[in-house]
């Protein structure tokens, strides 16, 4: 994005953000599972478990994400720790097993329940979830490694937590579709939404009573604006990345571009953009009952296009 046009549209990018209704969108979106709860380790464990679930569509993966809520309890890690630790207990173990008892789109009650046992395994080995991800950031980054930023980090975590869900997995093998969905490796194209999306969450300040600002492993300004079809065709449409396609490549150009509205906090707005598409009606194509009094309208390339 050019200099000129981050002048022009940071400012509605602002208004946007600064007339957002926060409060009312938090339940209409899944951080509204780890909300649930007061604990930190609480809040990471369903927090990761909402994120990596967070795909399709909110009414669809809404009510399984309520169902192991319900079936986890009060304190979900206690129950993950319970189930995992080296004579399990009974009743966590059938409590993990009844919470994943269902399947969603190509995930199997297996899949979930070793998802939910390789998350009780991190937290008996490093203590949290945030503890684990610190094994992974390097204390003195090279040059190389500061340019890569947090994709490096996030990688090599996410295959370590693959590695103890694989353990707790009837059919396990290296290449399982849905072990390397929910922990995805960033060696590819792919933009880690779901990731990053768990990673915003967990860093960001609560200023706006959405993320939690529980994790200081990283700061705000590393990290990556989850980079999803609503956020890369919004951005497209403003010009903050060249393409719609929902790639790391696009994940990047718009965390560039979003650092030269804020270069402390990128992902601040990302909330008010996605929900523009997600709850907000935005198509990213011209339609009057919403692009006429959308505020980001003047900077739209669909703007009056009909
Ligand atoms: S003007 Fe319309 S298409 Fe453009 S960002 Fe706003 S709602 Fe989306």
């Amino acid at each position: 994005m050019s200099t000129p046009r981050i002048v022009r549209l940071g400012p509605l990018l602002e208004r946007h953000y600064e007339r957002f209704d926060f409060k009312n969108h938090v339940p209409k979106d899944p951080v509204r599972f780890p909300h649930l709860y007061r604990k930190p380790r609480d809040i990471e464990v369903i927090g990761f478990v909402a994120a990596a679930m967070a795909f399709g569509r909110v009414s669809a993966f809404e009510p399984h994400l309520a169902r192991i809520c319900e079936h986890l309890g009060d304190n979900p890690a206690d129950v993950l720790l319970a189930a995992t630790q080296e004579v399990p207990d009974k009743d966590a173990l059938d409590a993990v097993t009844q919470a994943t008892a269902w399947k969603y789109r190509w995930l199997t009650p297996e899949d979930l329940r070793a998802m939910l046992l390789g998350l009780g395994k991190a937290l008996h080995r490093w203590g949290s979830l945030e503890e684990s991800f610190r094994a992974f950031v390097p204390v003195k980054p090279t040059k190389k490694q500061q340019e890569v930023g947090v994709w490096e980090p996030l990688g090599a975590w996410s295959l370590a937590l693959r590695e103890l869900a694989l353990s707790c997995h009837p059919t396990p093998s290296e290449r399982h579709r849905a072990m390397a969905f929910l922990f995805p490796s960033t060696d590819g194209a792919a933009a880690c939404k779901r990731q990053h999306l768990f990673l915003r969450w967990m860093v960001r300040p609560a200023t706006e009573g959405v993320d939690f600002g529980i994790w200081s492993v990283l700061r705000p300004a590393e990290l990556v604006p989850p980079c999803d079809t609503h956020t890369a065709r919004i951005g497209h449409a403003l010009g903050l990345c060249s393409s719609a396609d929902p790639s790391r490549t696009t994940a990047d150009e718009l965390t560039r571009s979003l650092r030269l509205a804020d270069k402390d906090d990128p992902a601040r707005f990302d909330f008010a953009l996605a929900h523009l598409g997600i709850s907000g009606g935005c198509r990213a194509a011209y339609m009057p009952t919403v692009c006429d009094t959308c505020g980001l309208r003047e900077m739209c390339r669909w703007w009056g296009k009909i």
